[in-house]
């Protein structure tokens, strides 16, 4: 008997089923369409990431001219004015069944009109697009296929067994903390620190209850000052009031580093994380998981903090630039 190979990657035109707005800086879109019965993943979405294209203004979604398998590339190939942009997005849930299935997605609104605190940041292609979005509009749609989530990847959220959680996010990274302490098993402990742009965007999230939850309503302050101040006191690191760019050093490579994308397997300033791991596991400070994602500049400086002050393992972490302030995704 012969078997066909399945691809774990799915992409689907994913047609707006309702808009919602949670809040002014948040919009929740709820998609669907053909195809939607495959998709992952299976079990809690988590962190879990997924591509969304979001088509030229005025021009459908190419995404019935691309095949899946090497799909970015055939992306890619596209003439420029077909082919719109690609931005990476979380699934903030996946329900439902058979053809009802589908992908609930929280947008922030940056750089739009009325949106928190006045809005925040220019416009990007995807904000604008979900600011604007109706039922029936569609996008494109690359994700995992139901029951092969694990060769898709895009899930970074993985702490030990007993671990203390140290959650860090600011608006982007909201969804995916929410996502991530709604499947947490009830007797989950540690900390969650979430940044907005303003109070009323303090989003209804489900936290265990012996997670410290601290939401920081940004406002007019700087981007990530509150959010170092209130977890170095949790951490009880000591009196702050040395700026970021003061906290210790991981090293030129960390400092360089512009993408900030640490896991346990992966970092994006070239690192070692094996050999620095297995070096601080001999030191201890094995029993608190880091999950730190947000602004680029954020989360390294978080990064300092947890670990070049606070002596967190870099084998116990993972530290996500969502975006970069100033540079398009
Ligand atoms: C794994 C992952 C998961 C993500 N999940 C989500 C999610 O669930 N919801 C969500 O809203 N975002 C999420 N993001 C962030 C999102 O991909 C970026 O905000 C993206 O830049 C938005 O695309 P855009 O076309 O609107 O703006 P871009 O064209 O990428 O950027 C245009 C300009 O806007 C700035 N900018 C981008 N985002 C913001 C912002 N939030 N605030 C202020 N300025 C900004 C850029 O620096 C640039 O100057 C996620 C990113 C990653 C990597």
């Amino acid at each position: 008997m012969t078997t066909t190979a399945v691809s774990p990657v799915l992409l689907l035109t994913a047609v707006v089923r309702r808009v919602e707005r949670l809040s002014p800086s948040f919009v929740r879109i709820r998609f669907g369409g053909r195809g939607f019965e495959h998709l992952g993943p299976e079990g809690p979405t988590l962190d879990q990431r997924v591509k969304l294209l979001i088509p030229p203004a005025g021009r459908p979604v190419p995404t019935a001219r691309i095949d899946y398998e090497g799909w970015y590339a055939a992306w890619l190939a596209l003439p420029e004015p077909e082919r719109g942009h690609l931005r990476t997005y979380t699934a903030r849930a996946v329900e439902g069944e058979d053809q009802q299935r589908q992908l609930v997605v929280d947008f922030v609104l940056h750089g739009a009109p009325g949106a928190g605190f006045g809005g925040h940041g220019p416009a990007g292609p995807a904000g604008t697009w979900a600011a604007a979005a109706a039922v029936g509009d569609e996008v494109g749609l690359v994700a995992p296929r139901r029951g092969h989530e694990d060769d898709f990847g895009g899930i970074e959220f993985a702490p030990g067994a007993d671990q203390r959680l140290v959650l860090v996010a600011d608006e982007t990274a909201l969804p995916a903390l929410a996502s991530i302490v709604e499947s947490l098993p009830p007797d989950s402990r540690g900390v969650a620190v979430v940044e907005v742009p303003d109070a009323a965007d303090f989003l209804d999230v489900r936290f265990p209850a012996g997670m410290e939850r601290h939401w920081i309503a940004r406002r007019a302050r700087p981007r990530g000052e509150q959010t170092l101040v209130r977890l170095r006191e949790c951490l009880h690191l000591g009196p702050h009031g040395r700026p970021a760019r003061d906290l210790p050093s991981l090293g030129p490579a960390a400092d360089r580093d512009e993408d900030v994308w640490e896991t346990p397997v992966h970092s994006s300033s070239g690192d070692d994380l094996v050999a620095v791991g297995e070096l601080q596991a001999r030191s201890g400070a094995g029993d608190t998981y880091a999950w730190v994602a947000g602004d680029s500049d954020t989360v390294k400086a978080c990064r300092r903090l947890l670990v070049g002050e606070g002596g967190l393992s870099r084998s116990n972490v993972a530290f996500m630039g969502y975006w970069k302030h100033g540079r398009a995704s």
